[in-house]
């Protein structure tokens, strides 16, 4: 009973908001700036297979969310919006697509819709893994998960392995938050031995692209962005280790493609007080966090908000994209709204 009246009293308040005109896109002020997250594109088909749903959205829910935003916004990159924003004077509000990670499907399926609809979007690559065989850390341990989790035994497997309960967990989600507490070192270990006992075997779409391809997203007008090396959470490292990740990432994407790229994005959000004054050092414009909301123009560069596409969290209790459960999203007014 419980579990019904949620989607029913979500959907009754989102279209209140927004009849009452309180969430609609149309009152976001002109200084404001909306960065929008996004991760995998992925037909339906393909996100049945992918054990983190949450985040990917369809190419169809990808126009969908954007052809209903657009007609509020002026539409630029990070970068280029970031330096108008901070010039102000804008006569309408910036709205800024993002997607992390460099995954193949970016290119594959999300580019078609953007061009489609005249959207040129920023790209974040964690440089180590472009062009290579390996997968993000949350992918390989996501795919080790869902292999364990078949035989519906993946708690007694992991305890098996000398994992402790807290981190095998009963949840994927789970799984990669308790994965997060450890060092780079101590993960990368446990996610090995892992990976060997699940013999997990990825589906080819999974990949991340690679340089030839990244190069495609630049000469159709999008722009290239760092997300580090190595997608290792930046306040588990040194100063030095900081450095290393922000300055070398940005020496290879400048290598690699034609342009030293600007823009940063933190991976997991994850920052301390070091990381910003670094990105600004080694010579980006700007960094982006996993924190929600819109920018106004008191917004540090190094510190922007952006909002997370989860299109599960889009669809009213039918199913069904709702213009209204979008607007609740990214004014903010989201109840229990994660912010992470
Ligand atoms: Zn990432």
């Amino acid at each position: 009973m419980l579990k019904r009246f949620k989607p029913l009293a979500r959907d009754i308040y989102s279209q209140l908001l927004y009849r009452l005109g309180l969430s609609s896109p149309s009152r976001i002020p002109s200084d404001a700036l909306l960065i929008l997250t996004f991760h995998r594109v992925l037909p339906l088909e393909l996100r049945a297979e992918y054990p983190l749903p949450g985040l990917a959205v369809t190419p169809e829910e990808l126009h969908w969310i954007l052809a209903t935003l657009l007609p509020h916004f002026e539409n630029l990159t990070v970068s280029e919006a970031v330096r108008r924003h901070r010039h102000g004077g804008n006569a309408k509000a910036q709205l800024a697509v993002s997607f992390d990670d460099g995954q193949w499907d970016n290119l594959e399926y999300a580019t078609p819709v953007l061009e489609a609809l005249g959207v040129p979007a920023t790209f974040y690559l964690p440089t180590d893994f472009i062009g290579g065989s390996q997968l993000l850390w949350h992918d390989r341990a996501a795919f080790a998960w869902q292999r364990l989790a078949v035989g519906g035994d993946h708690r007694r497997v992991l305890e098996g392995l000398g994992i402790h309960r807290g981190i095998a967990s009963t949840s994927v989600g789970g799984f990669l938050e308790a994965l997060k507490q450890l060092s780079p070192t101590q993960r990368e270990t446990l996610l090995k031995k892992v990976n060997e006992t699940a013999e997990t075997t990825l589906p080819p779409w999974a990949r991340l692209m690679d340089w030839a391809e990244v190069n495609q997203l630049d000469a159709r007008g999008h722009e290239i962005g760092s997300h580090g090396c190595t997608h290792t959470l930046l306040p588990q490292l040194d100063r030095e280790g900081q450095v290393a990740e922000l300055e070398h990432s940005l020496q290879v994407i400048e290598r690699f493609s034609r342009h030293a790229p600007v823009s940063f994005c933190y991976p997991n959000g994850s920052f301390d007080d070091r990381t910003p004054q670094i990105a600004e050092e080694v010579g980006y414009e700007n960094a982006v966090t996993t924190r929600w909301g819109i920018n106004r123009r008191d917004v540090p560069p190094f510190q922007l908000l952006r909002c997370d596409m989860d299109a599960g969290r889009l669809v009213d209790r039918n199913g069904t994209l709702s213009r209204s459960r979008l607007a609740m999203r990214v004014s903010g007014r989201q109840p229990g709204l994660a912010v992470h």
